[in-house]
């Protein structure tokens, strides 16, 4: 590997003497190029990923609820938690449960600290739960 040129910059000091301060690699002009085309061939490995992705049926489905994605990964105890906070919020059987379980005012239930979507506490009801 080749090892680039150094040049030192100089630096003016208060009292107005100069001195060498650091040794910066000089760029060889062939290095701009290359990560342009690094990064243009990454652009193009992700557009072929993203094509062939699409080919083989291009989604990933309808998003599942915690309790669909706790049944795929049933040893997971942050799954548990927020599966158990959907269930007993009635899960999306009402509206906005995010903002519900985030809501959630049982302070006295063991999971209340630990629930999920507590950036939700505290936002202002949903139109949608006003009526
Ligand atoms: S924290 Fe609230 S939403 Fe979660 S299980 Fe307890 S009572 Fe239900």
């Amino acid at each position: 590997m080749n090892t680039p040129a150094t040049q030192p910059i100089e630096r003016e000091f208060v009292h107005g003497s100069t001195e060498p301060t650091l040794d910066v690699p000089e760029l060889p002009p062939g290095d701009v190029e290359s990560s342009e085309s690094s990064r243009s061939a990454r652009a193009e490995r992700m557009r072929a990923g993203l094509a062939a992705w699409k080919e083989a049926g291009g989604s990933r489905g309808a998003p599942k609820d915690p309790i669909e994605k706790l049944a795929e990964n049933p040893k997971s105890l942050r799954l548990a938690i927020t599966a158990m906070c959907w269930h007993c919020q009635n899960g999306d059987a009402d509206p906005a449960p995010k903002w519900r379980v985030g809501n959630c005012l049982c302070v006295s239930c063991p999971l209340h600290a630990v629930r999920p979507y507590q950036q939700m506490s505290g936002r202002p009801e949903p139109a949608v739960l006003r009526s």
